[in-house]
């Protein structure tokens, strides 16, 4: 018998337990590494719903995305000002989240954003320092911003646009429905422990072996190499977003991707936030909210998608510490 079955055989006879199976594997999607890990079930079968995973999120990206001139997105997009769209069940869904979350959060999470992302130098493959555009170039752009130049009908799925020009911008809330779907696909195919980290996305469901819960770090925003929280997490989404994902700086000031729809300028005060919600796209969505309004809109905004957990951490000039926001 080849020593290695023997072992095994041996470490059986004595009631030595095997490790469970695990298994991981990471992908480059939408702009971000992608990491998945399953346990809980015969190797192969782990493999497999893996990989179906992945293969939804790259599906979903090329609904999605606004760098692909031939995503769904896209080619909507350009056709949309002219005459109501049929869109796909899964653009529908995101559009219609976006558009609510755009209400209840008074403009400050606003898909229409796009172009004051490009004007701010954000669209381009690397960042470098330059100088931010002027009053006037703003106030161009901002003529092709706002929630309400989008019209969505449920019965048929359909989008139209006031007025052509308009850039949609999924940034802030695909990869949180990329996370959900591709967390379903998990559970479709009998997964019950499972990791999906996905840049600042991430899902849990069950808990690794051993263990009652998934234990999520969150990324300090200024020291990034240490750990600012850890959260106990089941069945959930976390979703966190910040001004250092992206910025520049400029004559000592810092400028950073995420812009007020409403004035057309990167945020001043928040410096990251963290949702914990059941629905990955709602997380995202908020996470992104929080970084552009006030903390009295903040609690409002919030009631409106309980149960949750958020934490944020602004910079008001005095002590700047994170904080939970109920
Ligand atoms: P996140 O990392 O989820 O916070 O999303 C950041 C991305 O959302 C940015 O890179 C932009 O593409 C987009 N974005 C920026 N500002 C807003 C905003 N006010 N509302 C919605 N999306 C935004
Ligand atoms: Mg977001």
């Amino acid at each position: 018998m080849p020593l290695i079955h023997l072992l095994t055989t041996l470490s059986l006879l004595m009631g030595i337990s095997q490790p469970p199976p695990i298994y991981q594997q990471m992908e480059y999607i939408m702009g971000s590494l992608c990491h998945i890990e399953v346990y809980g079930l015969p190797t192969p079968k782990l493999k497999s719903a893996v990989q179906s995973a992945f293969a939804e999120m790259r599906r979903l990206e090329q609904v999605m995305s606004d760098y692909r001139p031939d995503s769904e997105l896209n080619q909507v997009t350009r056709q949309a000002h002219l005459k109501p769209v049929v869109l796909s069940s899964d653009l529908y869904q995101v559009l219609a989240m976006a558009q609510q979350i755009a209400v209840h959060s008074g403009g400050a999470f606003d898909i229409t954003v796009g172009p004051l992302v490009k004007l701010w130098g954000f669209k381009q493959k690397s960042l470098s320092a330059h100088p931010p555009p002027t009053a006037h170039q703003i106030q161009a752009q901002l003529k092709l911003v706002g929630y309400r130049h989008i019209h969505l009908t449920a019965h048929p799925p359909t989008l139209k646009l006031q007025q052509p020009g308009i850039q949609l911008d999924l940034g802030g809330i695909g990869k949180g429905y990329a996370v959900d779907r591709a967390m379903a696909t998990l559970q479709r195919a009998g997964i019950r422990q499972a990791m999906i980290d996905f840049n600042s996305n991430q899902a849990f469901i069950g808990a690794p072996p051993g263990q009652t819960q998934w234990q999520s770090a969150i990324k300090h925003p200024r020291h990034t190499a240490q750990v600012l929280a850890v959260l106990s997490i089941q069945d959930r989404s976390v979703s966190t977003s910040g001004d250092y994902e992206q910025f520049f700086t400029w004559q000592g000031q810092r400028y950073s991707h995420i812009i007020d729809p409403r004035n057309g300028y990167p945020i001043k005060q928040a410096v990251t936030a963290t949702v914990v919600h059941a629905s990955g796209m709602i997380a995202d969505a908020l996470s992104t909210s929080l970084l552009v309004i006030s903390p009295l809109e903040a609690r409002k905004l919030l009631a409106k998608y309980q149960p949750l957990q958020a934490y944020w951490m602004r910079n008001t000039g005095k002590q700047t510490r994170w904080e939970s926001l109920l």
